[in-house]
């Protein structure tokens, strides 16, 4: 899966928050993400972090793309 900085993700499970929707804070082996309804931020492995993904909902362009 083709997850960036930026790019906003739903989540098959609710946050207690009631919000789906995260912002990827940084990537690579764990995934930092935060709650765009509430801010909070947790760390998860990348495998548990895709399994959760429902859909990609807003892509960030890369800027290294010529
Ligand atoms: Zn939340």
């Amino acid at each position: 899966m083709d997850l960036n900085i930026g790019d906003i993700v739903k989540m098959k499970k609710q946050h207690p928050c009631g919000g789906f929707e995260w912002e990827i804070l940084r990537n690579g082996m764990d995934f930092r993400i935060k709650c765009l309804k509430c801010g909070h931020q947790l760390m998860l492995p990348r495998g548990k972090f895709e399994k959760n993904i429902k859909e990609i909902v807003r892509k960030v362009k890369k800027s290294d793309d010529n």
